[in-house]
């Protein structure tokens, strides 16, 4: 059974318990756009306490918001009460969250107006000119842009996003308003912020979203970002970059490595990256350079730079368990605990770079000759 099949079953089981319940946000919009939505997330009328006994696999992901994950044939479905959001004194988090409310004050406190529509099987509910907008390819705030953005500001860079993923243009009283209220930016988590931008660089719509950040400004509250970066990535050819490699380009295009941590990404992300980045201008790899890679970071350079260099199957050793002698022989020949590592990295650059071939003896040889210049002594 498709995904929308058991989304529209879920909103039956409600209306069948007496509830009411519809399609909210993304799902809606990727519909209307003939796009394949990512996940189906459904609003209803019910608590979660009325809820959860009406199917056989529930799980409680988020009561104080209201939402639960229904688990129909392996597929997870967000299932939220109709909330309210209340004053956001800190531009960040809303005070407060009301269950409960009408599905109209539901749709009032989301961000844009094609996200802001509800859908089930016997109709579409769009209170603020959605479809309209979608067919205009305008990202717009529901209600005063001002105000949507003084609540929470996150709402700014999301704008750009779905410029960017949707290649829409931005209704000129928000991109007004997102002028006068860019410094709220300064109050949001950088987290958050950093998820917004991947999706945002990964978009094909990309350059202009760019382009409307730097006519806007906003690009000066991203850690460490300046024209010059913006510009940059604007130019960068983007080929089969992956979420991974988003922060390989945003490097390529300037971001000082140490201001990479600012944007508080995973440390795999950020080593990846920096790897990457310092590659992504050579024009020849050495036999070392391909040998650190794994075979995925190779293949997605190659893809990133249109150069193809070499498969790593052409180097003489791929990993370090290549070896034909290992850390057992490092002890077995008299090495200490710490001097073993260093001995196995000499020996895998020895080898790497074909100034040895990985033969047992003639490793366990040099092992000797290594041990006698640079070993600790015993
Ligand atoms: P995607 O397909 O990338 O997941 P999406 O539209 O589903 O896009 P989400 O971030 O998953 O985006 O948010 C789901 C919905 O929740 C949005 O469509 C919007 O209605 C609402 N929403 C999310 N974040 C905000 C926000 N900061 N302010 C107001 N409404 C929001
Ligand atoms: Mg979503």
């Amino acid at each position: 059974m498709k995904m929308l099949e058991r989304a529209n079953q879920i909103i039956q089981t409600i209306e069948q318990a007496g509830g009411e319940a519809y399609i909210v946000g993304g799902a809606v919009r990727d519909m209307l756009l003939k796009r394949q939505p990512g996940d189906y997330d459904l609003a209803t009328s019910l608590f979660p306490h009325e809820v959860i006994p009406l199917f056989p696999v529930v799980i409680p992901t988020g009561l104080d918001h209201g939402t639960v994950t229904v688990v129909l044939d392996h597929d997870p479905f967000e299932v939220t009460t109709f909330r309210s959001e209340s004053t956001y004194s800190d531009r960040r988090r809303p005070d407060e969250v009301t269950l409960g409310v009408s599905l109209e004050e539901d749709l009032t406190r989301r961000d844009f107006t094609i996200n802001a529509m509800a859908l089930k099987p016997t109709g579409l509910v769009d209170l603020f000119g959605g479809q309209d907008d979608l067919a205009a390819k305008i990202v717009r705030t529901v209600g005063r842009a001002e105000d949507r953005f003084d609540e929470d500001a996150l709402r700014m860079i999301r704008a750009f996003r779905f410029m960017s993923q949707l290649e829409f243009s931005l209704d000129p009283q928000t991109e007004q308003a997102i002028k006068d209220k860019q410094e709220h930016l300064q109050a949001v988590a950088v987290e958050r912020i950093a998820n917004e931008v991947e999706k945002l660089l990964l978009g094909p719509g990309r350059t202009a979203a760019l382009e409307a950040m730097l006519r806007t400004g906003v690009y000066a509250y991203l850690p460490h970002l300046d024209r010059s970066i913006i510009e940059q990535l604007i130019r960068l050819p983007f080929n089969g970059v992956s979420t991974e490699d988003v922060w390989t380009l945003v490097l390529v295009a300037g971001l000082r490595p140490e201001a990479l941590r600012a944007w508080k990404r995973s440390k795999k992300q950020e080593t990846r990256a920096k790897t990457l980045a310092v590659l992504v201008n050579e024009e020849t790899l050495s036999d070392w350079q391909r040998y650190r890679l794994s075979d995925e970071e190779l293949l997605h350079l190659n893809e990133m730079t249109g150069r193809h260099h070499d498969e790593r199957t052409t180097l003489p050793i791929r990993q370090l368990k290549d070896l034909t002698v290992n850390g057992r022989d490092m002890i077995a020949l008299g090495l200490h605990k710490k001097e073993i590592k260093e001995a196995l990295h000499h020996l895998e650059k020895q080898v790497v770079y074909r100034h040895l071939e990985n033969q047992r003896d003639s490793l366990l040889r040099e092992v000797m000759t290594w041990k006698k210049q640079h070993g600790t002594g015993s």
